[in-house]
């Protein structure tokens, strides 16, 4: 089974004679149509619905400024992040800040943009209000622990670092409220790559019945809820797409049960996408430049786990299209390897894929979130570029390539 590009192979020999191998580039038409169907599929919240686009999985402003045009907020867990999202000219109510283990110079910077602050632990109340003081609009974030089964990503919750427990959630309404916060909101995530779409609407179930417990207990209208991401992306070329119309729709049954037929406060519904929205949208361009036949075949590339690391990380699953060869038989097997002196650097184990020759050009698949994103230097790998395919044809350079000097830049040779 093959999955579909976007492009041709004349298109990426063209675009490789101007920004050399390896490079990430981006489908614009695809992320935007991706924004488009989630956008329509919360369509019937009556609240009113946003995603808040994960900045982690592709923090690039010319990216952020394609998802903001169509609606998108940002989800931002760093100082860094906060400021791309100021840097494109967010404004605070379309930053949510959903960190964890924070520094207060975060806290600070993230109530100063007017970001919305999502709290991570019941000490982070007074912290948040030593140093930067509450806001007017809170959120914290649910750990359902032994009641929510785990992903296998993120692991069961009652192993996760992440969110407040139950009582300690209730707890700290009661506080907020009284230190002055008028504006609640509520957050979980408790998965990560599923693809299931049950798990979301079970997900969605616990946050509305909690809902109407914090207004039972603690008096408080919850105004926002916060789904968090998580949803997969069909990496193999047999899995399917989550049904982001049938999650909807399985999310509206348990919102009108629990919170409209309750008479309960008609919140505002928040996702924090990343992978889903750019997830499929991104291919890491890369050039055989060996082949080795020892114990097994191998197939060398000019990227390696510096460009990509899920695969060496998660040994995740990338497809992985020998573009040109799209028809030919899948009859050689290989490790598909990068550069770094360390044996999980591989794109691919026991790969079955059309014989590949020297030059030949690799696409992988699926590299649009937590791709480049997660990229590193170690063993003096320099990232690569990303480009853009506009909805017109033309590719954009978003990120040039590191060179040496960026490598360099931290230190001071002058001083040896
Ligand atoms: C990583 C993360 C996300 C995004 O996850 P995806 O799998 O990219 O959808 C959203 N919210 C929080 C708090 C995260 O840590």
């Amino acid at each position: 089974m093959e999955k579909k590009l976007p492009f041709t192979k004349e298109q990426i020999e063209k675009i490789i004679e101007q920004y050399p191998t390896p490079f990430h580039i981006y489908d614009e038409k695809a992320i935007r149509e991706t924004a488009r169907k989630f956008n329509l599929a919360f369509k019937w919240v009556p609240g009113g619905y946003k995603n808040y686009f994960a900045v982690k999985a592709l923090p690039n402003p010319h990216i952020m400024k394609i998802l903001q045009e169509e609606g998108m907020g940002f989800d931002c867990s760093s100082l860094p992040e906060l400021l791309l999202a100021e840097k494109v000219g967010a404004s605070g109510i379309d930053i949510m800040f959903t960190s964890n283990n924070t520094p207060y110079t975060e806290y600070q910077k993230a109530k100063e943009l007017g970001a919305k602050i999502n709290l991570d632990d019941i000490t982070h109340i007074e912290y948040l209000e030593k140093h930067a003081g509450i806001p007017d609009f809170i959120c914290m974030r649910y750990n359902p622990g032994p009641l929510k089964e785990g992903n296998s990503i993120i692991g069961k919750p009652e192993e996760a670092k992440y969110g407040f427990t139950k009582e300690q959630i209730i707890e700290g309404y009661k506080i907020l409220k009284q230190k002055g916060a008028k504006k609640f909101g509520l957050h979980t995530m408790v998965a990560s790559n599923e693809l299931n779409p049950e798990y979301f609407a079970d997900t969605a179930r616990l946050l509305f019945t909690l809902v109407g417990e914090i207004k039972e207990k603690a008096g408080v209208d919850i105004e926002f809820i916060n789904l968090g991401g998580g949803i997969g992306i069909p990496y193999k070329p047999d899995q399917k797409e989550v049904d982001i119309h049938l999650v909807s729709g399985l999310i509206r049954q348990s919102y009108e049960e629990l919170i409209e037929k309750k008479g309960l406060y008609p919140a505002k519904i928040v996702t924090e996408s990343g992978r889903a929205i750019t997830g499929p949208h991104g291919y890491l361009i890369t050039k055989a430049i060996h082949e080795k036949h020892i114990y097994k075949e191998y197939i060398g590339v000019d990227a390696c786990m510096a460009n990509l690391m899920r695969p060496g990380m998660y040994g995740a699953y990338h497809h992985i299209t020998v573009l040109g060869k799209e028809k030919n038989p899948c009859d050689h097997v290989y490790d598909v390897v990068g550069s770094l002196c360390e044996n999980n650097d591989k794109f691919a184990v026991d790969r079955q894929l059309p014989e590949i020759k020297i030059g030949d050009i690799i696409v992988i698949h699926d590299t649009g979130a937590h791709g480049h994103a997660m990229g590193f230097n170690y063993n003096g790998k320099l990232r690569s570029a990303e480009l853009l395919l506009k909805e017109d044809g033309t590719v954009k350079l978003i990120r040039r390539a590191e060179t040496v000097e960026d490598y360099f830049s931290t230190l001071d040779f002058s001083s040896l």
